[in-house]
This record gives structure tokens, C-alpha cells and sequence, in this order.
């Protein structure tokens, strides 16, 4: 999800109540304009921003980070060369922190599951069902199953609204989930919950092993199964990534097959 926004302004501006971030200026007593933002979500977001400017100076880099939740956050100070400036530009909104964010490789992940559940990974990274290109896992889990946090972090978003599935992308989004981000700028996505599976709410922090939900079989599936993948925020919505997994005592990078607990 890219949302674009073309801004054209003097001095007052007055931000779509439709997008996550909102920008606005205030005019300072020295004459500089100070931008500021305000993000509703937990997760951040990036601003691209181009500019279109007339005697006036704007910070030359081209991405501005928007933290989680802030609050008339400072973003940049614009500086007029003389009483004649305008300024106008557009710019794009990317979740997360595309310039910043870079999965820990070094991060070994839990089991998804309770102690003592043993399964099986159904499909592993790159799986020629539905994982063409997406650094995922599958685990084979009965609906209801308890799905544990792999990795601490802020859940960020979750839905749990939809009821069914079918074994085609056509259902791809009527997948329940819950989206965890890490302390890294990465997040976690747990997917094909069950109907009204998820316990955590957005903003809530969630320790290693904290149940997040109940398995299911929503969305793009054929059987009851978790799938967890880890994503690094992109201009293209997140590119996944292998993650290592403690299973059976061992650090290991899992694959189709796998007897794990
Ligand atoms: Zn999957």
C-alpha cells in the first residue's frame, strides 16, 4: 500500500484525514516555515517527497521518516530567500522505514507455537504453491491452535473480520492476520487466522511466545495452516526474508518437510 498525495500550498494546508500521516506548517517568528507530521498508526511511515520551490530552500534528501504515532513531529524547516517564494510539492507515503529498516540476521525466532505442539512445515521459502518469490513458512496447524509471538514487538495491524478460504489467489485477501513490527524497522506477518482468532490489539507490545491468536484456515489456503513471514518494508509493500528458527533445540533455517516443535 503506496498512498500518494499531491500538496499544493502557501501557507495553510490542511492534511486528508484519509491517510495515516498528516502534514501541516506552521510560520515562525524568524520567517522560516517549519513542517510537521502526525502519524496515526503505530507503524512508520516514509515520506517521499519532491518539491517544486521558488526563492525558497527545502532539505535536499528525498526521504523523510515519520515515527510510529507521532505527535507534531518536526520534519524539516523550509527557509525563504525573499518575500516573493512559493512552494508546492507531492509526496508519497510508504509504510514503514524503507531508508532505515534491516532485518538482524543475527535474531533466532521461536517455534510459532506452544511448548509441547509438534507440526510439520507444509512449505518452506521460495515453495512452489504459493510462495513463488516470498521468503515464507508454512506449519500445519488445526484451527484453533495457539499462534505465539516468534519475535518480540508492537502489533501494528490485525484482522480477523473475514470467515472464509478457497485454494485459489482469488481469497488471497480474505486472509485474517496479525502484523507484528520489530525493533529492527522488520515486521512479522502471521496469517490465515481463524474468524475472530486474534487477542492483541493494535499498539499492544507482545513478548516472544505471547499468544497472538487461533489458527485458521482464511484466505488463499487449502488446509488449516500458519503462515509466518518476515518483512522488510520496500517501495513495493515489503520484501520478505529467511529467518532462522529455534526447533528442536537447534538454530536452523527450516524447509518443506520439517518435523518441528
Ligand atoms: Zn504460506
Amino acid at each position: 500500500m503506496i498512498v500518494q498525495l499531491i500538496v499544493l500550498f502557501l501557507f495553510n494546508l490542511n492534511g486528508s484525514s484519509s491517510l495515516p500521516v498528516e502534514i501541516f506548517e506552521v510560520k515562525r517568528p524568524d520567517g522560516k516555515i517549519e513542517i510537521f507530521t502526525t502519524n496515526k498508526e503505530y507503524r512508520p511511515y516514509t515520506l517521499e517527497i519532491n518539491w517544486q520551490l521558488k526563492n525558497i530552500d527545502a532539505p535536499t534528501k528525498k526521504f523523510f521518516l515519520v515515527p510510529g504515532s507521532a505527535k507534531s513531529y518536526s520534519l524539516m524547516v523550509l527557509h525563504p530567500k525573499s518575500k516573493a517564494y512559493s512552494y508546492s510539492y507531492h509526496f508519497t507515503c510508504i509504510p514503514g522505514d524503507i531508508v532505515g529498516a534491516k532485518h538482524n540476521d543475527a535474531v533466532t525466532y521461536k517455534f510459532p507455537f506452544k511448548e509441547g505442539f509438534q507440526t510439520k512445515v507444509s512449505q518452506g521459502y521460495n515453495g512452489g504453491y504459493s510462495h513463488r518469490g516470498v521468503m515464507a513458512i508454512d506449519f500445519v496447524a488445526n484451527e484453533g491452535t495457539p499462534v505465539c509471538a516468534a519475535r518480540a514487538g508492537i502489533v501494528v495491524e490485525t484482522e480477523s473480520n473475514n470467515k472464509g478460504g478457497c485454494a485459489s489467489p482469488k481469497c488471497m485477501k480474505m486472509a485474517n492476520f496479525v502484523k507484528v513490527l520489530h525493533d529492527d524497522g522488520t515486521e512479522a506477518l502471521y496469517s490465515h487466522l481463524k474468524h475472530k482468532g486474534v487477542i492483541v490489539e493494535i499498539g499492544q507490545f507482545v513478548q516472544v511466545g505471547q499468544v497472538l491468536a487461533y489458527s485458521g484456515n482464511t484466505g488463499w489456503t487449502t488446509n488449516p495452516h500458519l503462515h509466518f513471514e518476515v518483512l522488510v518494508p520496500d517501495y513495493k509493500g515489503g520484501k520478505s526474508v529467511q529467518t532462522h528458527f529455534m526447533s528442536n533445540g537447534k538454530r536452523k533455517l527450516l524447509t518443506k518437510g520439517d518435523e518441528v516443535k
